[in-house]
Parts: structure tokens; C-alpha cells; sequence
């Protein structure tokens, strides 16, 4: 095996070469930056690597597709999965370790703990997706002990999981800094996602009525026209109208309690999923 410090990226499958390569870095002086994944890499991925670069750290990204997180009527089986492609789009964004461990190395043998955090999973996507949030405050807690990180990356795109995972960390005073990344937007404003590529010609046209209504909302809340419920009721409708099948919730909400508003007086957050035949697509804004 190649040392760690080598130019290049090192593909590790298992804990302990994880954390024989961290600890190559670590010998040379270096910080860690973690950037969890499920893989089928985009540029979102990538600028979450470009974030951990440019605070210094030696790049580290997991690509692991945590059946934990999926519920069983959910897409983990066809969840995409690229790992060459992933490898090659990691060595063009100068990330120095791929961690990609199988489902065993993950969670060997039987496994009676697991990390939850409430409230803040009560709303938005808690209830929809039961157990979602603790298979990733489970799976991203094994992540963080495993690599042991200085900060680790999360994308704003899964806003209400950004804050799962500040929370978490606070809670249990686990020492890493969590580094929240804007989200990486398509040209036209959808927001990238591994899922997008389920998207027909005709359904990624409509897709990006999303994002449209975000900002609608987020502009009429923010110059007060409209009340929250108002402005999220009448994008719900334009969703809806323009061939989304079902719009799982549009809201504003505060940007770190995630409660839901009614004016928008602080830090504040609009924010939706909704489906669109078998693609779930979620995203929000800050207003
Ligand atoms: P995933 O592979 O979808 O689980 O995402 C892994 C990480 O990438 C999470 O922290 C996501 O929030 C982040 N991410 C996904 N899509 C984007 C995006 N479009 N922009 C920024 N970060 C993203």
C-alpha cells in the first residue's frame, strides 16, 4: 500500500486504513476535513471537497449508501451508485482519501446503538420519512469516530439534516467543527442532486418549478406582501398546477429551530419537498 501522504487519492475499504492514512496526515501536521456522501458525485459533492481545501484540511470523503437512512418503501436498492466515476471526480477535485467501506465494515455484527436527535426532526421531513434522521445521526456519529475529523462538510441543500448534525455534535460535545456549504445550483437554479438523474426530459423541465417558487416565497415573505402560510399555500398550488404529483410541505420556518412561522423576523428559512413521479426532490432558501 502506497503511504497516505502520497500525491493522488487513496481508496481505503476498511476502519483501520482509514484511520492508518488519517494518521500519515495527521503525522505531517495536517487537519482532517470529513465530507460525508451516498456517492453518485456532482459538483455539490465537489464544493463541499473545494471547501475543505480551502480551510486547509486534507480531504476525506465517505461514500456510503447507509441503507439505515431508508425507509423500506424508499429507493436504496435503486439508489445510483458510480463508484469509478465518484473515484475519478474525487482525484480531479484534489481529495486525498476515499473512504468506502462495504455495509460489514459499516456495522459489523449486530448493532444496538443509535444516536436520535428530537425535536428538530419533528417536523418537514421527520414524520414523512420515519427513522430517516436517526439512520444518518447513527451513521454520520460512526463516520465522525471513525475518521475522527477536525470539521466536517454538509451540504445547505438537505437544510433540516445540516441542522440534525450541528445539533447532535452540540448535544454530545463530539469535538468536530460542522462546516454548512451553499447549495450548488444546475444554471437555471435547481438544485443538484445524485437523485435528479431519475428525472425524465419532461420531469426536469417541471422540476425547476421548485426552486422558482422558493424564491417567490422567499422575496414575498421577506418584503411582508404576504403572510408565511399564505405565500407557501399559493406555491404549494403552483406546484401542483405545474405537474408535481404531491407537494409533502412548503414552509417557512426558523433558520435554526426549524419551527414553523408565521412573519418572518429573524433568521428564517423557506423550504419544501415534493414528488414528482418517482423522484422526491427537497430544497430551501434562506429569506
Ligand atoms: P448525499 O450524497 O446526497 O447524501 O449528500 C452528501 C452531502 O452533499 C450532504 O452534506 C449534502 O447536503 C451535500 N449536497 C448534496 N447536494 C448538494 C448541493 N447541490 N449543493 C451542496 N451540497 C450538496
Amino acid at each position: 500500500m502506497n503511504t497516505s501522504t502520497e500525491p493522488g487519492l487513496l481508496v481505503v475499504r476498511t476502519v483501520a486504513d482509514l484511520r492508518r492514512a488519517v494518521a500519515g496526515f495527521r503525522k505531517a501536521g495536517r487537519t482532517i476535513g470529513l465530507v460525508p456522501t451516498m456517492g453518485a458525485l456532482h459538483e455539490g459533492h465537489v464544493s463541499l471537497v473545494k471547501g475543505a481545501l480551502e480551510r486547509g484540511d486534507v480531504p476525506v470523503t465517505s461514500i456510503f449508501v447507509n441503507p439505515t437512512q431508508f425507509g423500506p418503501k424508499e429507493d436504496f436498492s435503486a439508489y445510483p451508485r458510480d463508484e469509478e466515476g465518484d473515484f475519478d471526480k474525487l482525484r480531479d477535485a484534489q481529495c486525498r482519501i476515499a473512504f468506502a467501506p462495504t455495509k460489514d465494515e459499516m456495522y459489523p455484527g449486530e448493532q444496538l446503538t443509535t444516536v436520535t436527535v428530537a425535536g428538530i426532526t419533528d417536523g418537514l421531513c421527520g414524520p414523512l420519512r420515519p427513522g430517516h434522521f436517526q439512520g444518518v445521526a447513527t451513521v454520520v456519529s460512526k463516520l465522525l469516530l471513525m475518521a475522527m475529523p477536525d470539521r466536517a462538510y454538509f451540504g445547505e441543500k438537505d437544510y433540516q439534516q445540516l441542522q440534525v448534525i450541528k445539533r447532535m455534535v452540540r448535544d454530545l460535545a463530539m469535538p468536530f467543527e460542522i462546516v454548512g456549504m451553499p447549495t450548488v445550483r444546475e444554471k437555471d437554479g435547481l438544485a443538484m442532486s445524485s437523485r435528479n438523474r431519475y428525472l425524465s426530459a419532461e420531469e426536469r423541465t417541471k422540476a425547476l418549478g421548485m426552486y422558482k417558487q422558493l424564491v417567490t416565497v422567499a422575496d414575498a415573505v421577506r418584503d411582508g406582501t404576504k403572510s408565511c402560510a399564505e405565500a407557501s399555500a399559493a406555491a404549494s398550488q403552483a406546484l401542483r398546477d405545474g405537474g408535481f404529483d404531491i407537494v409533502e410541505y412548503f414552509t417557512v420556518v426558523d433558520a435554526d429551530s426549524l419551527k414553523p412561522l408565521e412573519h418572518v423576523a429573524g433568521p428564517a428559512r423557506v423550504i419544501a419537498a415534493a414528488r414528482l413521479g418517482r423522484t422526491r426532490l427537497i430544497d430551501n432558501l434562506a429569506v
